[in-house]
């Protein structure tokens, strides 16, 4: 029997719900709906991430036991522990959404292990008072998805909630992938996350448009005593340093998400972590060729506001948002809208550096901004896949010709037929600069390479290989969903028997609903 230490701080400390019917509704004055899991009728675990469970204090035996199975499928709830469902607001696509709260999330208990609080949370276990008109339900696909996309992004270093488990439920649940009134039975699932908490900015908001200025700042009390402890400020100064600090880990996360080249895809400030994680994998997806205008969110194809290039300015539209929510704690906008300001100077600075790290230059030099903003350009002339690209260039060695550079990243090219003379002229003139510019720093070729390599993946989860493993777990086939949690744990690592997954997206994938186009059908 699995022994947990309950420390249940969000349910014990933040205003319940007092209405315990599990029936849609408006909730006011209110943090959480008490709400219990649905009992799926035939549960099978299919994955789970041993790293998580270390991190729970679980064993190997543990995870593969009936309890387990049981408790993270929503079959049973931990003694002494109710379980609930957390009540927030949002602005989705740039629109005020109103209250829209976890509609198919229910945290089963926040638990204490080695000095750690972890909330965790089923995804997919059924309606709750939240759901509007939806079902509460998950499918195996974006479950699958959720799951290991969540475990590589820690591995990559990108602050992120966890996947524990990975079960199916064995139920049928409709969903219509491409919103074109073709709506099938797919299989069911519930993942079972794991953060230190899972309040967003929509929690804030909620209040704050509830003019429910205890609540708020109740929460805001909440988060900053548990999560942000090194405020030690009062009255309005607490919350401004709150704001503050959250806006530096907001930022620190889409530097990492510019980084390693993920789109989230669904940036409304419902899915903003106010712990600046990564959160919520929908119709998220990497970048292979380098395009800053793509995005895989076939909802969002027409204005393309989740696109790659314009997280950031999205980051600071979220923070705007938590800025008015948070207003009534403070009443006076000047550092609030310091503070916004800021997040774009200090991202423009933090993106140089990154952009330098993965260039493998860490000397000043007056024209390296130059420098990145021409790679961006040449990187666009022809499809080059990013992290091929980024992977090979730290093989570049400071006697080489621009052409050999040109040689070493060939392999990124899409379409090596389209790489005109001018292409080439461009890449040509780039490289000079690059291989001049590597000259300028002490370290060796090798030094140089190994850093590079620590900031470079060589593998991401691309999003053919994410449907690789949903087509074989739809014929219950789970071996490729363990293959790709395996090498996606070490993704800067040369792993040679994964050298399979270091290759350019396959031609087939291209247009493939799953692998370029996705729906927030999930
Ligand atoms: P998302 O776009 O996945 O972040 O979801 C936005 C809102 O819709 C959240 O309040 C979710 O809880 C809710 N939601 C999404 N899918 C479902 C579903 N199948 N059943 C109930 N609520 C859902
Ligand atoms: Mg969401």
């Amino acid at each position: 029997m699995m022994q947990f230490k309950l420390n249940n701080r969000f349910s014990s400390e933040l205003k319940a719900d007092t209405n315990e019917t599990n029936t849609t509704r408006q909730v006011l004055n209110a943090a959480f709906s008490y709400v219990n899991p649905r009992i799926p009728s035939n549960p099978k675990l299919i994955h789970y991430s041993k790293e998580v469970a270390d991190l729970l204090n679980i064993t190997p035996d543990e995870a593969n036991s009936k309890d387990f199975l049981e408790l993270f499928s929503g079959k049973s709830v931990l003694p002494n522990s109710r379980p609930y469902a957390m009540n927030y607001a949002g602005h989705q696509f740039g629109n005020w959404a109103g209250q829209l709260g976890d509609g198919r999330a229910i945290v089963l208990a926040e638990i204490k292990n080695n000095n750690q609080t972890f909330m965790l949370q089923l995804k997919g276990a059924g309606a709750t008072p939240y759901s509007r008109r939806a079902d509460g339900l998950a499918v195996l696909r974006s479950s699958i998805r959720e799951h290991l996309c969540s475990e590589a992004m820690h591995h990559l270093g990108v602050p992120t909630t966890r996947s524990l488990s990975l079960i199916s439920t064995g139920d049928e649940v409709l969903r219509d992938v491409m919103y074109d009134g073709n709506a099938d039975y797919e299989k069911g699932a519930v993942i079972c996350r794991v953060a230190p908490t899972f309040i967003r900015f929509g929690n804030f908001e909620l209040f704050s448009a509830q003019n429910d200025i205890e609540n708020l700042k109740a929460l805001a009390d909440f988060t900053i005593k548990y999560f942000y402890s090194e405020i030690q400020s009062e009255g309005k100064e607490k919350y401004v340093h709150f704001f503050k600090l959250i806006a530096e880990r907001t930022r620190k996360m889409i530097i990492h998400w510019q980084r390693v080249g993920f789109v989230h895809g669904v940036m409304n400030t419902d899915n903003m972590s106010i712990l600046g994680l990564t959160i919520d994998f929908g119709p998220y997806g990497w970048l292979e060729d380098y395009d800053p205008n793509w995005t895989p969110n076939t909802t969002d194809r027409e204005y393309r506001r989740y696109r790659f290039g314009n997280q950031p300015d999205v980051a600071q539209w979220n923070l705007f948002q938590l800025a008015n929510a948070l207003y009534p704690l403070i009443e006076e906008s000047s550092e609030l809208e310091k503070i916004l300001n800021d997040f774009k100077t200090f991202y423009d600075v933090d993106y140089v550096d990154m952009m330098k790290s993965k260039l493998g230059l860490e000397k000043f030099h007056k024209n390296d901004e130059k420098l990145i903003s021409e790679l961006e350009n040449v990187l666009q002339l022809s499809e080059t896949d990013m992290t091929i690209f980024f992977r090979e260039l730290s093989t570049v060695k400071k006697e080489d010709s621009a052409g050999c550079g040109i040689s070493i990243i060939n392999n990124a090219f899409y379409n090596p037929k389209e790489i005109t003379k001018s292409i080439l002229k461009s890449w040509e003139k780039w490289f000079t600069k690059y291989i001049e510019r590597i000259n300028l720093e002490d370290h060796s070729d090798d030094v140089r390479k190994e850093k590079m390599d620590k900031v470079n993946p060589k593998y991401v989860l691309r999003n053919y290989m994410a449907q690789l493993a949903i087509d074989a777990a739809n014929n219950e086939d789970y071996s490729l969903v363990e293959e790709l949690h395996q090498v996606l744990k070490k993704p800067y690592d040369e792993q040679l028997e994964f050298e399979k997954w270091f290759t350019k997206r396959p031609d087939w994938a291209r247009e493939k609903i799953g692998c370029s186009m996705l729906s927030c059908s999930s």
